[in-house]
């Protein structure tokens, strides 16, 4: 087919090059010109495993194009992709101007009428809302499809040629039917549903997941009052086939660009339509305090900040992207400097870039640098090259060998083993309290070591 994909970021891009290389002809439209140019040169302009490699291939075999020009881009396609961004306004809303403004681009440019398909996440509703304005203002039959996105940043190319489910939303069968053959040799579970039940799972999605997150941060601050190792909580339940092991680290609570703002614009659909969001709402408050209770943490470990190095592992809101937005780093890092700390930072993918969104910290050229003269080393982001780093060699080099595990990605004895102190989340922040009087009487459980 012949498709036009409208915002290149991470959703654009790896959906376009990941088209591209299942034989179809793509042109990416972006409104940001010098992103535009480094796209035709092949610089892809985020770090996401495997996406450099496909838009190169596509630039290559000239199966994807990049432009400004929104006319070029939609003249000839078959499906006309709407990717842009749609961020929380002040009030939580998601904010919808830059799809207002592709859909208004489509109108002036007047090409024949195509089938639009939605997949920035859009607040229930919305598809109705462009259809029927892009008909009305027309006076052609235009059709809008749902189809939201569920690719995780750091496996965004895997996780859109091999999704759990593909999610099609659509008011005419025949539009639908269009979008489904698209994915034919996708061969994964196929949802036919309304386009109002295809935007709702979208939030409900990342809602649920978030609750998850949130429930087992509750649980974790439990924990630690009662002297129980959270990570043994989650992996008891896990095994549980009816919970399933996933989203169940407890620790910083959930960043990122989808999360927080999917979280917000749910609640905020919620209260249009006069419901009540009780548990959304618990879930964002549970997750807000996150980063000050670490932050508490570190204050245990380290009383005296002021003048004392800090090492931060890992910047990004996850591993294998240097994706920075609603990170827990952003606000972590600027209360260490408050508190004057001197803070040396690491991330293998944000890189130098570091010294820009963070003023003032040292941008450290490997997990031990950034650990040279430290009185603590946070670990903010669960890289995997953590895991294979020389503990031993990061006692040696610093000041006071302490590790807080905000992710929760070491196992304990492994790190006492290198002669480092560990705290993290759910595990002993605070004394343990006195076992309870009927403690005599209960089974006893095997002893754990750490
Ligand atoms: P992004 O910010 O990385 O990219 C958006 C792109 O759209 C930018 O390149 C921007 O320049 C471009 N753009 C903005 N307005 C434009 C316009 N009028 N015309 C042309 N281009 C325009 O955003 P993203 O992370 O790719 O997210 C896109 C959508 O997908 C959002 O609704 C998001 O919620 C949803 N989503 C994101 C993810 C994720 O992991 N990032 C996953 C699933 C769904």
């Amino acid at each position: 087919m012949n498709l036009c994909v409208i915002g290149s970021g991470y959703v654009g891009l790896t959906a376009a090059a990941a088209l591209a290389s299942r034989g179809h002809r793509v042109v990416c439209v972006d409104k940001d010109a010098h992103k535009v140019r480094s796209l035709r040169q092949g610089a892809v302009p985020f770090y996401e495993p495997g996406v450099q490699e496909y838009v190169a291939r596509g630039l290559r075999t000239g199966s994807l194009r990049f432009t400004t020009e929104l006319a070029h881009g939609v003249a000839d396609a078959d499906l006309v992709f709407i990717t842009v961004g749609t961020p929380a306004d002040d009030d939580g809303r998601a904010d919808l101007t830059a799809v207002d403004q592709v859909v208004e681009g489509l109108i002036e440019h007047g090409p024949p009428p195509k089938i639009v398909v939605v997949k920035s996440t859009v607040p229930v509703g919305t598809g109705d809302g462009l259809e029927s304005r892009l008909r009305r203002r027309t006076g052609l039959t235009w059709h809008v499809v749902s189809n939201p996105e569920f690719l995780r940043e750091g496996s965004a190319l895997t996780d859109y040629l091999h999704p759990d489910r593909i999610v099609i939303g659509a008011a005419s069968p025949d539009a639908g039917e269009r979008v489904r053959q698209l994915y034919a040799d996708f061969h994964r579970p196929i949802l036919m549903v309304d386009r109002r039940t295809a935007e709702l799972i979208k939030y409900v999605a990342n809602g649920f997941l978030a609750v998850r997150i949130s429930l087992i941060n509750e649980i974790s601050d439990f924990c630690e009052q009662v002297g129980v190792d959270v990570r043994e909580i989650s992996e008891g339940i896990g095994l549980d086939h009816r919970i399933g092991p996933h989203f169940l680290r407890a620790g910083l609570g959930y960043g990122g660009s989808c999360f927080p703002k999917d979280v917000a614009a749910l609640i905020s659909q919620f209260r249009e339509h006069g419901a009540r969001p009780r548990i959304l709402r618990a879930a964002q408050r549970v997750n807000a305090k996150r980063r000050r209770r670490f932050l508490q943490l570190v204050r245990e470990s380290v009383p005296q900040l002021e003048g004392a190095t800090v090492a931060v592992w890992g910047l990004s809101f996850k591993p294998d992207t240097d994706d920075l937005r609603h990170a827990p780093s952003l606000d972590i890092v600027p209360a260490l400097q408050e508190k004057g700390a001197r803070v040396r930072v690491y991330d293998p993918a944000v890189g130098a870039a570091a010294a820009e969104v963070f003023p003032g910290v040292y941008v450290a050229a490997s997990p031990i640098d950034a650990a040279v003269g430290a009185s603590a080393v946070l670990v903010l982001t669960e890289w995997s090259e953590f895991r294979h780093v020389d503990l031993a060699h990061v006692k040696q080099v610093m000041a006071r060998p302490v590790v807080i595990d905000g992710r929760r990605m070491f196992s304990p004895d492994e790190v006492h083993k290198s002669g480092l102190e560990y705290r993290a989340p759910g595990r002993g922040g605070l004394p343990r309290p006195a076992p309870f009087p009927s403690r005599a009487h209960a089974p006893s459980y095997p002893q754990r070591s750490d």
